[in-house]
């Protein structure tokens, strides 16, 4: 049969689901898709088309046979899906970026060929996601829209920012059957300071003898402030509030309980049994400088869940690994209706995360597999930075393919779930990866995805496209053996020369292109660029602070074109800033404690540690 603008549709729906929402989205969806595909639709001739649903399936297919198109899904979202794959294929679509889909071809009908267009598609891995870390928006809806585009399933967000959301915000993922997690770093959203800390000073840590004085539960910065985890009633407390939170939210059906970002766990004597004195953390996470924190964390999260699962036994609680509790204590379980989030943080970017010669990311590989051997039930997902950890602020991470075998290996293990941080602005820096991340983990091939993108997106140009982002690769690889995502790992130990190249095969690139994302490359490059001149002038001592000021002016329009987050690239502009007035070197964001692993990185990043 064609497709062109003389088709006009009769759909029919599953009898059981004619009211459902997502199918009759799936159904609006399919006429909205080809009427943008050949400018107009709704003529003479008629193709028939059935969606139906198959529990059994688990996955969906397309076949074409006779004059109908059939659409079969095991669940209205499954249906839905089953368009969206059925119009990269056979419409020329490229789901590629937020609210600017793409479509490749010009041509005024597309033949569709009879027989099974989908065979049966399935995903690798159930839980597919994204972590958003700032606030809901109208851009949320965007982010709804490209994220069933690209079948994933699950946004984890601050809780802070689930509560502002509107309702209408929540219900744009909830159609799409994106779940949300409202959760997030909040220990300081089940216990505000402004609330408790008045009448219970006790549920706060105590930090060198006194109960601290917690800041506004609304800072976005590090907080480093934990709460006194072992009282009884603070336990209570928390158990307390996700009940009443969650009859005040019933659409939630996953919400988490994490320490609030950073360190300063409580220093009490109760708490103190939970730390071995002769055990601190670990270089890899991070966390050599303080006792590692796994034992009293997990401790918590058994007796809240057991808590809170008494009273609502469906709702699914989410914790972290991280940084002090990057690993599972011994005889740590994960029950039915937990799940841990595993946040490989600091991870080398040049190395898979199963890569055995790297000294960091077998460090992580190894927790990991413990976390796997830790299920009773429950779940295991990967947290992941696509974009490199926040203030990487767009340099350089090209994952785009390496992205296919690192999720091929955390299916192989037993890893349920993958979720990365992301941004809208930073697409032109990161859009490959986020995309690709998708189709990984729908466990698509590799190298039929890459050729699809590369066509889609650069058209004609799409081998000098490709020598671009080999350049990119080749340049974040020329860093040393590893790389861990913060500017000073890679401007340290790169070449200015190749910064200039790479810009100039992107500017070549945009030369005459019609397409948003080309055009916004040489911006991007621009900018690493300009930044690489900017640190090597430091380095050399030729920086004065007016030249920061400048760059940090000169690079605010690029959040606008989705180059960069232009306040995380603030921040740490603003702390280089303040080293020319307090003479200290400027290292990352000032931290003291994080400068001295960037230290130590100088060299172990090149060499790995000797133990
Ligand atoms: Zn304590
Ligand atoms: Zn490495």
């Amino acid at each position: 049969m064609v497709l062109s603008k003389n088709t006009s549709f009769s759909i029919e729906l599953p009898p059981a689901y004619a009211g459902d929402r997502t199918v009759l989205l799936a159904a609006s969806e399919l006429k909205s898709l080809c009427h943008a595909r050949f400018q107009g639709t709704g003529g003479s001739k008629e193709t028939k088309v059935r969606l139906s649903i198959d529990r059994k399936l688990g996955g969906y297919t397309v076949s074409a046979l006779e004059d109908t198109i059939h659409f079969v899904g095991s669940s209205p979202v499954e249906v839905l899906y089953s368009i969206y794959d059925f119009a990269e294929k056979y419409l020329d679509f490229c789901f590629f970026e937020p609210g600017r889909d793409i479509v490749a071809s010009a041509s005024p009908e597309r033949e569709i060929p009879s027989g099974n267009l989908l065979g049966l598609i399935k995903p690798l891995l159930q839980r597919r996601g994204l972590i958003q870390e700032f606030p809901f928006s109208d851009e949320s809806f965007l982010i709804a829209d490209w994220m069933v585009k690209n079948r994933l399933n699950y946004l984890m967000v601050w809780m802070k920012f689930y509560d502002l959301a509107t309702p209408e915000m929540r219900e744009a993922f909830l159609l799409r059957g994106i779940e949300i997690e409202s959760g997030h770093h909040n220990f300081s959203s089940w216990i505000p300071g402004e609330k408790y800390a008045a009448g219970h000073p006790e549920f706060f840590a105590s930090i060198g003898g006194r109960r601290i004085s917690p800041s506004p539960s609304k800072s976005t910065l590090l907080l480093s402030e934990q709460l006194c985890t072992t009282n009884p009633e603070l336990r209570r407390e928390i158990a307390r509030r996700m009940v009443s939170y969650t009859r005040d939210h019933p659409e939630l059906k996953t919400i988490s309980l994490m320490p609030n970002d950073g360190f300063g766990w409580c220093e009490c004597d109760e708490c103190s049994k939970f730390y071995d004195k002769s055990a601190k953390g670990d270089t890899y996470s991070v966390s050599k400088h303080v006792y590692k924190a796994g034992r009293i964390y997990q401790d918590l999260i058994c007796e809240v869940a057991k808590d809170l699962h008494k009273q609502n036994p469906d709702l699914t609680l989410t914790f972290c690994a991280y940084v002090n509790y990057s690993s599972p204590e011994p005889g740590f379980r994960i029950p039915e209706k937990a799940a841990v989030h595993f946040a490989p943080y600091w991870r080398c970017v040049n190395h898979a995360i199963h890569d055995p010669s790297c000294w960091l990311n077998s460090a992580y590989r190894k927790d990991l597999e413990a976390w796997i051997a830790a299920k009773d039930g429950g779940e295991v997902n990967v947290y992941e930075y696509l974009m490199g950890i926040n203030l990487y602020v767009s340099l350089p991470l090209v994952f785009h393919e390496s992205i296919f075998d690192e999720v091929r290996e955390h299916a192989r293990i037993g890893v349920d779930g993958f979720l990365t941080q992301f941004h809208l602005t930073n697409w032109t820096a990161y859009g490959m990866n986020y995309y690709m991340m998708a189709k990984a983990l729908y466990g698509a091939d590799q190298e039929s995805e890459l050729a699809m993108l590369f066509r889609k997106l650069f058209g004609s140009t799409a081998p000098a496209a490709k020598m671009f982002y080999d350049k990119l690769l080749a340049i974040q690889k020329s860093s040393g053996p590893c790389l861990v995502t913060y500017p000073r790992a890679l401007f340290n130990r790169t070449n200015v020369e190749d910064y200039r190249q790479v810009h100039q095969m992107a500017v070549d690139l945009a030369e005459g292109t019609s397409s948003d994302f080309v055009r916004r490359l040489p911006l991007w490059t621009g900018y690493l660029l300009k930044f690489k001149q900017l640190f090597d002038q430091y380095q050399a001592g030729l920086a004065v602070k007016n030249d920061v000021v400048h760059f940090k002016n000169w690079c605010r329009p690029l959040q606008a074109e989705r180059v960069l987050v232009h306040g995380k690239l603030e921040w740490l502009l603003d702390a280089w800033i303040q080293c020319f007035d307090t003479g200290a070197e400027w290292m990352h964001f000032n931290l003291g404690w994080e400068d001295e692993y960037i230290r130590l990185h100088d060299s172990l990043l090149c060499e790995p540690p000797k133990n």
